[in-house]
């Protein structure tokens, strides 16, 4: 039955940052597919509550809080998976954060950090799920890219370079990985009501673009980023590797 092609029963997944926000609808969507989730955000009473929610809702849930660009710490969180017997099946990069300013006013130190969270973390994270699933040949790896793998923005430069970096990521990780039975593929959502954006959601003018610019004359809910994320993560895309799934509204097709 093509349903059953969606089902995640007996898998495993890691989604980066799912202490709230994308991160933790993707999380919620997984475990209604019926997957074991592993929570991930740093260590931090949201994580707990985050864990605590999901299990009161039926999920067989997992925390684990790490600091997913600290290398040290991210190879200790697989070495203990390994302790403990949980074989992630299915990672999804999504941690991630914003810096809004100027370049021109850039400090190094910001450019670094939002580089750090939003790309090489998926190269650190992505690299330890990835030497535990050659050996099993198989696996899915969805990174979390944005309609800021495509377009820049002024004012978020450094994260528009992250977020065009997964892109070129996810391809790589397609041109190593594909042979080995692992599907890497990317999201990129539009414009999504999380505290990420708060403030522009807050800002009438923002609010106003943002509905006028989407064809879907809206914003986009985290739990509408589930079908793709699902679709991704389950046998449904077994033969499609290195793609990058806009769920957008419109946006990237419109001028
Ligand atoms: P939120 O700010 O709502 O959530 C971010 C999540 O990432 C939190 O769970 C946070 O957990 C976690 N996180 C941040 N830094 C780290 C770190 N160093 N180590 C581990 N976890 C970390 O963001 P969104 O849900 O909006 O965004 C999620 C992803 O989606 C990001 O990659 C973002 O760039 C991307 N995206 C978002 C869009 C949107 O419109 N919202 C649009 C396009 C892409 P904690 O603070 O507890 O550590």
């Amino acid at each position: 039955m093509a349903s059953n092609l969606f089902d995640l029963s007996g898998s495993t997944a890691l989604v980066t940052g799912s202490s709230r926000g994308l991160g933790r609808a993707i999380a919620e969507g997984f475990g209604a597919a019926g997957a074991r989730l592993i929570i991930n955000g740093r260590a931090g009473s949201g994580l707990s509550n985050a864990a605590g929610e999901l299990r009161a809702a039926g999920h067989d849930v997992h925390e684990a809080a790490f600091d997913v660009t600290n290398e040290a710490a991210v190879k200790a969180a697989f070495r203990r998976f390994d302790e403990e017997g949980l074989e992630v099946d299915i990672l999804v990069n999504n941690a991630g954060i914003q810096h809004r300013q100027p370049m021109a006013e850039l400090a190094l130190a910001d450019w670094q950090r939002v580089i750090d969270t939003n790309l090489t973390s998926a190269f650190l994270v992505g690299r330890e799920a990835a030497l535990r699933m050659i050996p099993r040949g198989r696996g899915k790896i969805i990174n979390i890219g944005s309609l800021t793998s495509e377009l820049a923005r002024a004012t978020v430069i450094p994260y528009t370079v992250a977020k065009g970096g997964i892109k070129m990521l996810t391809r790589g990780m397609a041109a190593e990985w594909a042979k080995s039975g692992i599907q890497a593929n990317a999201i990129g959502p539009g414009y999504m009501l999380t505290d990420m954006n708060e403030a522009l959601v807050n800002d009438p003018k923002f609010d106003a673009w943002v509905k006028g610019r989407t064809p879907a004359g809206r914003w986009g809910k985290p739990e509408e980023l589930i079908g793709a994320a699902v679709f991704l993560a389950s046998r449904a895309s077994d033969y499609v590797n290195g793609q990058i799934i806009y769920v957008d509204g419109g946006m990237l097709s419109v001028l």
